[in-house]
């Protein structure tokens, strides 16, 4: 019988600090976008569709739509308080973290993350409900 994920055999504490740091790390990896989501920004900030994807928008070699790279190794949307400047209209990848099907599936990979995310480890036990929908939620938006 195959091992459970992780997060299915032990519980995981997480509170967010809003310390910005999973939001400042472009150039070590990107926000992916699915289907509607650039829709989703634009329309929320009100811009015209060339604009937007001129400013915004970014294709990767192998033509993934991503978030374009913003300055100082930060989201383009993070804001000089550290704040999301599309909060209510961010990305899946965005909503879901830390609670991706590749960090939540081994000891290993959860523990790796705690380096870079101080709200791992800390504060109350998250539902497995939670997680779990998380995980489905990631696992639908595969390619
Ligand atoms: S790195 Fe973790 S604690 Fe900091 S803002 Fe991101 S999710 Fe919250
Ligand atoms: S879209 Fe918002 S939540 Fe997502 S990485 Fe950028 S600033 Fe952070």
């Amino acid at each position: 019988m195959p091992l459970q994920p992780f997060f299915e055999r032990e519980p995981l504490h997480f509170s967010c600090t809003a310390c910005g740091r999973c939001c400042a790390t472009a150039g070590e990896y990107y926000v992916f976008l699915g289907a509607g989501e650039a829709e989703t920004i634009r329309a929320y900030l009100g811009l015209s569709g060339p604009w937007f994807r001129r400013r915004y928008l970014a294709r990767l070699e192998q033509g993934q739509l991503v978030l374009a790279a913003g300055s100082d190794e930060r989201c383009i949307f993070l804001d000089d308080s550290g704040r999301c400047r599309i909060y209510a209209a961010r990305p899946l990848q965005c909503r879901t973290y830390p609670f991706w099907p590749e960090l939540v599936g081994s000891r290993r990979a959860w523990q790796r993350e705690a380096a870079r995310c101080e709200g791992i480890n800390r504060g109350p036990r998250v539902s497995r409900r939670r997680i779990r929908a998380a995980v489905r939620a990631c696992r639908e938006q595969e390619p």
